[in-house]
């Protein structure tokens, strides 16, 4: 039956967690905010979401999820300015991915206001949360799972929404050798690469692990058919540096539409760099490397904004980077912190 749906159940944690936190030696994904919010799919509707105190939840070990990996998810950050004051970065394109994700896991389309209304509501309960300080965030992730039980391999009739928070400081701060894959991929054509869904991270895991144990912290995924092309570099976007030009491949069914991919692509040509959006091929970085007009690798996304990569190995060979004067990575990042933060002007509007 079709019930007239609240806009949102609240019951508060009955004391904070907060002084739990060591925040001058955080953690990432230790701790999480006294608050959550789940939002459950039956009868084909959702349901009134739901704010609880943070905590562990029952699920029926048979439940889709954990057997056919109907399992969606986001990552996004709020930021705290000087005046107290919480800000979201771009969070209706986090919105939308989530739902363009779900489609393709035949999960149900979460509604906008639920998405937005128990997200501010979470921020507002939560707000202590959010540190404020050069790359102080509270890294915010939504995720959608089957939960239906029953061990036969269709799609779920029920599923949970949930969101929760941790807080976060700057990671990867340190720059990445990176291992150009000429065997595993994390995509193919027609697959579920543009999507955020939970199996395409289980699967990268192993391939990782092998290049962590030659040396290196991510792979540079290239395309499933050839490997010729490079694609992304372990779970962010990837842009490289040829003389003073930046480029950056396009997004396919196999790469993900990264946010921080799209904003640096506004702010490079809005600071006057000259941005293509084409394919790379593995042989022209190599070459580039080899003549000297590598300048620079770096990874996007919205945990580390931008990592620099200070050196690749190809076909057994490691080409290093040495890092360079007005590197563009240091420039971008800063620019695009300075706006997610509130410290800068926010000439696209991205700021919410
Ligand atoms: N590629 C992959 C595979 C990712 O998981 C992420 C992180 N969401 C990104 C790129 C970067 O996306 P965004 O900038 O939206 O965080």
């Amino acid at each position: 039956m079709n019930t007239p749906k609240k806009s949102l159940d609240i019951t508060t944690a009955k004391s904070s967690r907060l002084d739990q936190v060591d925040f001058d030696n955080l953690v990432f994904g230790k701790y999480y905010a006294d608050h959550m919010m789940i939002c459950d799919y039956k009868d084909g509707a959702w349901q009134t979401p739901q704010i609880m105190p943070y905590g562990p939840m029952e699920i029926e070990p048979s439940s889709k999820v954990f057997h056919y990996g109907q399992a969606v998810f986001e990552g996004m950050k709020a930021f705290k300015d000087d005046q107290d004051k919480v800000w979201l970065f771009r969070p209706e394109e986090n919105f939308e991915r989530i739902n363009i994700s779900s489609k393709r896991m035949a999960i149900p389309e979460f509604p906008k206001d639920y998405f937005f209304n128990s997200l501010e509501t979470l921020l507002d309960l939560d707000q202590e949360w959010v540190k404020k300080g050069e790359g102080n965030s509270l890294y915010i992730r939504p995720f959608a799972i089957g939960t239906e039980y029953g061990v036969s391999a269709s799609p779920s009739n029920e599923y949970k929404f949930i969101i929760i928070c941790c807080p976060a400081k700057a990671y990867y701060s340190t720059p990445v050798k990176v291992l150009i894959s000429d065997h595993y991929s994390r995509s193919a054509d027609g697959g579920v690469g543009f999507a955020k869904a939970a199996g395409n991270y289980g699967a990268s895991f192993y391939p990782t692990n092998l290049a962590k144990e030659k040396g290196y912290q991510q792979v540079i995924w290239t395309d499933a058919s050839t490997h010729e092309y490079l694609e992304e570099a372990g779970t962010m976007n990837v842009f490289f540096r040829i003389g003073d030009k930046l480029i950056t491949a396009p997004t396919s069914d196999r790469i993900l539409d990264g946010i921080t991919r799209k904003s640096i692509i506004d702010l490079a040509k809005h600071e006057g760099i000259d941005v293509e959006v084409r394919k790379i091929k593995v042989s022209e970085i190599v070459e580039a490397a080899k003549n000297g007009t590598l300048k620079e690798i770096f990874g996007t996304g919205t945990a580390a904004t931008i990592a620099q990569i200070s050196g690749f190995e190809q076909d057994g060979t490691f080409y290093d980077l040495p890092e360079v004067e007005n590197a563009y990575n240091v420039k971008l990042k800063k620019k695009l912190q300075d706006i997610q933060a509130n410290k800068a002007e926010d000439p696209f509007n991205w700021r919410y």
